[in-house]
C-alpha cells in the first residue's frame, strides 16, 4: 500500500521521471557514436552539468530521507547503506556524502547554492566541511565555486580553517599530527613498491623545496630530450636521488614563508590574512616562527597586496621579482587550472618595443601543458594579475597537433645547440 502523494508532489515526481527518461533516451541514441570531437566536447559538458544537478538534488533530498527514516522502507538498514546502494558508491563514500548533505542543509546560503545546481559533490564537500569549522566560510567560498579550480577552492578553505583555529586548538592539532606521523610502504601487485607518509607541515617544509627544485631540473632535462613524463615521476626520481645522497653538494634551496604584516605583529592570523609556506599551504604563525632563524628560510612580509619586505637569513641576495611572482601566482595563471607543480615563468603579451614593463605585471606562471598551448598552439594570456583571461586562437589546435609541434621545437633546439 503506497502512501498517497499530494497532487503537487505527485506532479513533481512525474515531471522529473519524464526528464530522466528523456536524458536516458538521448544517451542511448545512435548519434553519440558518430559525433565529431567538437560536438562530443559540448555533449560531455552538458552531461557534466547533469552530474552537478544530480549531486545537488541528492544532497537536498538525502537529509529528508534520513530524518523521515524512509530508507528502511526500501529494506536498507542504515542511511549510508541506502545511499550507497542508490548511488553505487562504497559505504564510506556514502557516509561522507550524507555528512556533507546534512551540513549543507543546515545553512540557508548553502541550500540556496544547491538549488542552483552549480556545485559538484567534491566542491560541496570542501565548502560544507569548511563551513562547519570556520564561521563565515560559506559566504567566502560559495562565490568562488565555478570560478576557480577545486584545488584553489580547497586551499582557500584550508586558509579559512587555519585562521579560525585558536592557538590551543592549533597546538592540539599539531600534536595529533605529530603523534600519528608515519612512513609506510608495501609491495603492490605489479611488484613495485607503493608508500605513503604523514608528517608535521613544518618538518616537511624543511625538505620539500629541495625535492621540488631537483624535480624541476630533472623535468627540464627530460623534456629537452623529448620525454613527456609527469612531474610526479621526476619528483620521485629527485626524492630517491636525495635519499641516496646523490643530491647533496648543491646549495640548499629556500623555504619560502609568506606572511601578512598584521599576522606577524599579532602572532595570529586574522580574517583575510595569510600565513603560508609556499608549496605546502597555510600554517599557524606559531608554526612559522619555528622556522625563523634557520639558514635557508626566506620570509616574505605582505602589507595588503604589496610585498613590503623580503628578508633573507642567508647572505644570498633574494631575487625579489622571481619570489614575488612565486607568491602571486601560487597556481597556474590560466583561470580554473589550479596546477601548483612544475610552473614556469612566462612573459605575457606586452609589446617590449613600445616600452612595455619588464616587471612583475608582465610575467605569469603557467603549468607545463598550458605553457605548451601558449607556445605551440597560439593561445594567449591576456588581462593582468587577478584578471587573467585565457584567449583561444581563431582555430584552436588538437592535443596531438600541440604535442607534435612541441617535439619538433625540441628537435630544432637540439640541432641548434649541437650545430656548427
Ligand atoms: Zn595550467
Amino acid at each position: 500500500m503506497s502512501h498517497p502523494l499530494c497532487t503537487f508532489e505527485h506532479m513533481f515526481v512525474e515531471e522529473l521521471e519524464a526528464a530522466v527518461a528523456d536524458v536516458r533516451r538521448l544517451l542511448g541514441s545512435q548519434h553519440l557514436e558518430s559525433m565529431g570531437g567538437d560536438e562530443a566536447r559540448r555533449v560531455a559538458g552538458l552531461f557534466a552539468d547533469l552530474e552537478r544537478l544530480g549531486a545537488s538534488g541528492v544532497a537536498l533530498m538525502a537529509p529528508r530521507v534520513v530524518a523521515a527514516g524512509s530508507y528502511a522502507k526500501s529494506g536498507h538498514g542504515t542511511p549510508a547503506e541506502w545511499l550507497g546502494s542508490i548511488a553505487g558508491t562504497s559505504p564510506s563514500a556514502a557516509r561522507r556524502c550524507l555528512k556533507t548533505a546534512t551540513a549543507a542543509g543546515e545553512s540557508p546560503l548553502m541550500r540556496k547554492a544547491l538549488r542552483r545546481g552549480e556545485m559538484s559533490l567534491a566542491q560541496l564537500e570542501v565548502v560544507a566541511s569548511a563551513a562547519g569549522a570556520a564561521p563565515g566560510a560559506a559566504e567566502e567560498l560559495l562565490p568562488l565555486v565555478g570560478r576557480v579550480s577545486l584545488r584553489e577552492l580547497s586551499d582557500e578553505a584550508a586558509r579559512l580553517r587555519a585562521a579560525a583555529r585558536s592557538k590551543e586548538d592549533e597546538r592540539a592539532r599539531r600534536a595529533r599530527v605529530h603523534r600519528f606521523r608515519h612512513l609506510s610502504w608495501h609491495q603492490d601487485p605489479s611488484g613495485g613498491v607503493k608508500g605513503e607518509f604523514s608528517c608535521d607541515e613544518v618538518a616537511w617544509a624543511r625538505v620539500a623545496p629541495g625535492i621540488e627544485r631537483r624535480a624541476a631540473q630533472l623535468q627540464r632535462q627530460a623534456r629537452r630530450a623529448g620525454s613527456a613524463e609527469s612531474f610526479g615521476a621526476h619528483r620521485l626520481d629527485a626524492f630517491l636521488e636525495i635519499l641516496g645522497g646523490k643530491g647533496s653538494g648543491t646549495a640548499r634551496p629556500h623555504t619560502l614563508l609568506v606572511i601578512d604584516a598584521e599576522s606577524l605583529r599579532r602572532g595570529e592570523i586574522g580574517r583575510g590574512e595569510r600565513c603560508a609556506i609556499d608549496g605546502i599551504g597555510p600554517v599557524s604563525v606559531e608554526a612559522a616562527t619555528e622556522l625563523i632563524g634557520e639558514g635557508s628560510l626566506q620570509i616574505l612580509v605582505r602589507d595588503g597586496v604589496d610585498i613590503r619586505t623580503v628578508t633573507n637569513t642567508t647572505r644570498v641576495i633574494p631575487q625579489r621579482v622571481a619570489m614575488a611572482l612565486v607568491v602571486r601566482d601560487r597556481v597556474c595563471a590560466v583561470p580554473g587550472c589550479g596546477e601548483v607543480t612544475g610552473l614556469q615563468a612566462d612573459h605575457c603579451d606586452v609589446d617590449y618595443g613600445k616600452g612595455g614593463p619588464t616587471e612583475l605585471d608582465n610575467l605569469a606562471r603557467l603549468c607545463v601543458p598550458h605553457h605548451d598551448l601558449k607556445t605551440h598552439g597560439g593561445w594567449k594570456l591576456k588581462g593582468g594579475p587577478g584578471r587573467w583571461e585565457w584567449v583561444a586562437p581563431a582555430r584552436p589546435k588538437s592535443a596531438g597537433y600541440i604535442a607534435r609541434a612541441r617535439r619538433l621545437a625540441a628537435i630544432k633546439g637540439k640541432a641548434q645547440r649541437s650545430g656548427p
